[in-house]
């Protein structure tokens, strides 16, 4: 089963990246690689973004830069810096000898889904190589055709060292991976990481049959088709409602809807869950729109519906 997990894997990843180390969850994957690049290049230091969301160990948290997730948890790890997302001259200002990783989401999802400009992902790939530093592309929500290709990673061009994934790859079940490059992986050994239950067959077997079924069934189309309906959509509740609704942005289906306030995100989202829709409050003032990636149109029309109806009744 981890075998045909594995081709099928390599079928989508982009093709630099040859190997593949499986996890039980996110976070564990972006712990792993910040471990090993520590290891591989020799170095102590992770840069990594405001705004940011990696994960809930220690590793992870101290690596994620928003105060309600790492204010209570002192002392977090050192050797961990931060600078603005879509900030390449503050990468660049940020980088030196020390710099083993810089961990980055192509799109910031729990950060309010904030969607980079044209060129930035390439621009920090550039930023790492002249620096000798490794990119730890955390594909964690934004993996397996959320914003419609498999990855951004590969439909930009960018070569990670490392490409974290989970959510998507199992569908709900707890399974996660990370895939290497070749400079990565020649200066691993047998046992520089393991786990008890890394790659259990039947995680192996449920991820198989997901990614499968996103495959044969063009997710990544679905994905497109209803990302442009939802975005278009929501582009006229902002001409509608422009006195409540500050901002839309996303790609495929990770979409947000940033209101003017906190209060009107919060009761959007419980006068929607009154009315059986969940939606994800982020950030204080978004409602995070993150439907199953098979969704069909006449259900994506349903759901915008009764978010249009709320937030019609709230601003009204
Ligand atoms: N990285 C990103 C970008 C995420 O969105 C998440 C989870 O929301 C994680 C890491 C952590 O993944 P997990 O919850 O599987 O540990």
């Amino acid at each position: 089963m981890r075998a045909l997990l594995l081709s099928l894997l390599a079928e989508i990843l982009p093709p630099n990246l040859t190997r593949v180390f499986f996890t039980n969850s996110g976070a564990e994957a972006n712990d792993a690689a910040i471990k090993l690049a520590r290891k591989v290049t020799g170095r102590p230091e992770i840069i990594s973004t405001y705004q940011s969301f990696h994960g809930r160990t220690i590793s992870t948290t101290s690596a994620t830069c928003q105060a309600k997730h790492r204010d209570r948890y002192s002392p977090l790890m050192p050797n961990y810096r931060f600078v603005p997302y879509n900030d390449s001259k503050a990468l660049e200002s940020s980088m030196d000898e020390n710099v083993a990783a810089v961990i980055l989401e192509p799109i910031q999802g729990e950060g309010g889904v904030r969607v980079p400009s044209e060129g930035y992902l390439a621009e920090v790939d550039n930023l790492c190589k002249k620096n000798g530093s490794l990119l730890i592309m955390d594909e964690i929500q934004t993996g397996f055709f959320r914003t419609g290709p498999a990855f951004i990673t590969g439909s930009c061009g960018v070569k990670a060292d490392f490409l974290t994934m989970a959510k998507g790859i199992a569908g709900g079940f707890p399974f996660g991976a990370f895939a290497m490059s070749e400079t990565v992986v020649k200066k691993l050994y047998l046992g520089d990481h393991g786990g008890t239950y890394c790659g259990n067959p039947l995680g192996c077997a449920v991820a198989y049959t997901v990614i499968k079924y996103l495959i044969d069934n063009n997710i990544s189309g679905n994905v497109e088709e209803m990302g442009r309906f939802a975005l278009d959509r929501l582009s006229l509740w902002q001409k509608s409602y422009g006195n409540a609704i500050a901002d839309i942005r996303g790609k495929g289906l990770l979409v947000i809807v940033d209101f003017r306030s906190e209060d009107i995100a919060k009761r959007v989202k419980d006068e929607c869950l009154a009315r059986g829709l969940f939606v994800t409050q982020t950030q204080d003032k978004g409602i995070r729109i993150f439907p199953a990636l098979n969704i069909k149109r006449d259900e994506l029309e349903e759901g915008l519906l009764i978010i249009e109806n709320v937030i019609g009744r709230v601003v009204n």
